[in-house]
């Protein structure tokens, strides 16, 4: 079985949505978030970061600048007692590029493979897990893989409900102002 997790987006979710995330400095936490995680963290659920970051593919930043970012994520939450249990990261496209980074990849989302890893390393039990995220394709990847999906109003949020979403396809099962508000209807869904 395993424990639920709570899938993360990274930008315009936790952190800033700036454009490609090219320097450390870049890296902002979105008000509330740490809150938000710590939150996860005293509760059984996993907070687990699965983000697509193409501008390695596109040439924008080298793949170790992705680990810098996510080092300096960490430290910043760090200061507000909240941790990540797992960080997923996709740095392929499938057009951009050369390769080994232009490629036809399994993980970059709405494919499933960034979750199948997660759920194989940390025991995670997809039917009691959610993807909180701010575009529709995180909805679209939480669903592929049998979780519920929860839209977050920041980063492009708020643009994707106003100008696509009487073209969905599939609703989110909750749209919240931002992770702090997912993170608390997610939690008093579990809280019986
Ligand atoms: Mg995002």
């Amino acid at each position: 079985m395993g424990r639920g997790a709570i899938f993360l987006d990274r930008d315009g979710t936790v952190s800033k949505e700036v454009g490609y995330v090219n320097h450390v400095s870049r890296c902002r936490l979105l008000p509330q978030a740490a809150e938000a995680i710590r939150l996860i963290n005293e509760s059984d659920f996993l907070a687990v970061l699965v983000t697509n970051q193409a501008g390695v593919a596109r040439g924008y930043f080298k793949e170790s600048l992705v680990l810098e970012v996510h080092a300096r994520l960490e430290a910043l939450l760090a200061e507000q007692g909240a941790r990540l249990d797992g960080i997923y990261y996709c740095p392929h496209h499938p057009t951009s590029g050369s390769p080994p980074y232009r490629q036809e990849c399994h993980c970059r989302k709405p494919r499933p493979g960034m979750v199948e890893a997660a759920q194989k390393e940390l025991g995670i039990d997809l039917s009691q897990s959610y993807m909180v995220g701010d575009k529709h394709s995180d909805i679209l990847f939480a669903h592929s893989v049998g979780m519920k999906g929860v839209l977050v109003k920041t980063g492009y949020g708020l643009g994707e409900i106003e100008q696509w979403s009487a073209e969905w396809t599939e609703d989110p099962d909750w749209i919240a102002d931002d992770l702090l508000d997912a993170v608390k209807w997610i939690l008093s869904r579990n809280d019986e």
